[in-house]
């Protein structure tokens, strides 16, 4: 069997162990428990991928020197999920099997859960025991919910400063919290930095792991991980800075580049609580893109804005990816797409049939135009939506066509606080606003400086909070009646006493597009 081959047959005996009766897989397997130098469960625990009656739950185990004999081998976990907090009424026991050819990570998917109900959850192995998680499951579809509270965020450079928002994150009442990309970056930024990348720019898969390793180890990120379910998002670190498909920055062979891509997939699918990894035939290529319903109130989409977008515009031709560009022809291409036919396709449909209360649009990156005027028209950031006008206008027209009234869009991407009116037409108050836009700021990685900023808020009007000096997340909370953003910022996330207030809130009222501030 081909490594990938058995990949795949792993995470479908991990599923299919799942579903069966507990004690028959015991019984077909008496194997002493295995006594732990090191606990191997160093990276903690996670939950994601919420739905009424399921939850994916992760863990990966880590050897250290005196345990190495047991990696090469193929592992049994057992998970315990409980209805108390006390671990005293277990319901449900599962068990998967891992081994390195996942780097003994463990994906269970949980089955036949109660909907908006909280449970916790521990992993064993041998005589070691993880930490316990909590997680609560997504409510019916049809149920009258009266509050979905998420926490939006993004951008979390490890070098850049602590994880302070996650500390918060981990503390507050959530029922899931929203990851919209870049939760590792491949690159350094020596100006900056507080604490070291170990290692060089990853490339390999061994490389992707052992980044992901380091960022997983820090205990903030996993206090947010273990108090509750995730729902994920990439952008462009978790492979390689202003990726576009197939494209980098340098013009590498799309072959090579995608042989990266692969590598790069495989060991983000390995640390995040996810049901799907790359496809078995094509590794370059994952689904992420994911439509969930939190009741009648909300259906929210997850949208992937980097695996299928074309090339950005009038790219340089020495140093490809992101920048400013003028007098750009390319940019009003109406081939040039974003989401990919497929992802746009299915989103248009979903969104034009959805009944739900409210439509949030998750997305990775910022819709709203962020363009500054230059000696001849204007200078745009071709990296966001800003550089794909055509494929944005296709996406506001379908909430027209479909008369769609509460459509607020959700990124990240830009380390920067934003509150927007989106109109058919940016900045052209001729136009009607069509949906509202929040953006959250990075938990840590830098933002813009003062200067491009100020200039970026007064050149566009459609920008009613635009932010870039702090960093944090932001608390989102949906109710029949609003959508409320509380911007949760630090001027600097470092330090232990570091702690977050409320830069600004605003609301999106039911049948009423743009936000207001509060
Ligand atoms: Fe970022
Ligand atoms: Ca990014």
């Amino acid at each position: 069997m081909h490594r990938r081959q058995f990949n795949q047959h792993l995470q479908r005996s991990a599923i299919a162990l799942a579903l069966s009766p507990w004690m028959n897989a015991i019984a077909a397997t008496a194997e002493k428990p295995r006594a732990w130098h090191i606990n191997p469960f160093a990276l903690g625990v996670a939950s994601g991928r919420p739905r009424a009656e399921s939850m994916v739950l992760w863990t990966r185990l880590l050897f250290s020197d005196e345990d190495r004999a047991a990696a090469t081998e193929t592992l049994r976990v057992q998970v315990e999920v409980f209805a108390d907090a006390a671990l005293k009424r277990r319901v449900q026991k599962a068990q998967a099997l891992t081994n390195d050819a996942r780097a003994h990570s463990v994906h269970v998917h949980l089955q036949n859960l109660q909907p908006s109900t909280d449970y916790w959850y521990r992993f064993r192995q041998g005589d070691a025991l993880s930490s316990v998680g909590h997680t609560r499951t997504a409510p019916a579809p049809n149920a009258d919910v009266q509050e979905l509270r998420v926490a939006l965020s993004s951008c979390q450079h490890y070098e850049q400063g602590q994880y302070i928002a996650h500390a918060e994150i981990a503390k507050q009442k959530l029922d899931f919290v929203l990851f919209m990309g870049d939760y590792i970056y491949e690159s350094s930024n020596s100006q900056y930095a507080i604490r070291k990348h170990n290692g060089e720019e990853p490339k390999t898969l061994q490389q992707y792991r052992d980044r992901y390793e380091q960022y997983k180890r820090d205990p903030m990120l996993q206090a947010a991980h273990a108090a509750h379910p995730w729902v994920l998002m990439w952008d462009d670190h978790e492979v390689v800075n202003d990726y576009a498909n197939d494209q980098d920055r340098q013009y590498t062979d799309p072959k090579q580049m995608l042989l990266r891509r692969a590598a790069a997939y495989q060991a983000y699918f390995e640390h995040q609580p996810l049901l799907l990894g790359p496809d078995v035939n094509t590794p370059a290529n994952m689904r992420l893109y994911d439509q969930l319903s939190w009741g009648r109130l909300a259906d929210v989409w997850t949208l992937d804005c980097r695996q299928y977008r074309s090339a950005q515009a009038c790219r340089d031709p020495v140093r490809g990816g992101g920048r400013m560009v003028v007098q750009c022809d390319e940019l009003n291409d109406p081939n040039r797409t974003m989401l990919g036919n497929a992802q746009e396709r299915w989103l248009t449909e979903g969104l034009s049939q959805s009944k739900r209360q409210w439509k949030l649009v998750a997305q990775a990156t910022q819709i709203s135009s962020t363009s500054v005027p230059a000696p001849v028209g204007r200078s745009y950031w071709n990296d966001a939506w800003d550089g794909y006008p055509e494929a944005r206008k296709r996406l506001l027209q379908t909430v027209v066509d479909a008369k769609l009234k509460n459509v607020v869009t959700l990124g990240g991407d830009v380390h920067c606080n934003v509150a927007a009116n989106l109109r058919l037409e940016p900045n052209n108050p001729q136009s009607p606003t069509v949906a509202s836009e929040f953006v959250t700021t990075s938990i840590t990685s830098r933002g813009l400086g003062e200067k491009p900023s100020a200039l970026i808020r007064e050149s566009n009007a459609d920008l009613l909070h635009y932010r870039s000096d702090e960093r944090g997340y932001s608390l989102i909370t949906v109710t029949p009646e609003d959508v409320r953003c509380d911007f949760r910022t630090t001027k600097f996330p470092a330090g232990s006493e570091a702690s977050l207030k409320t830069q600004a809130s605003y609301v999106v009222k039911s049948g009423k597009a743009g936000p207001q501030a509060v």
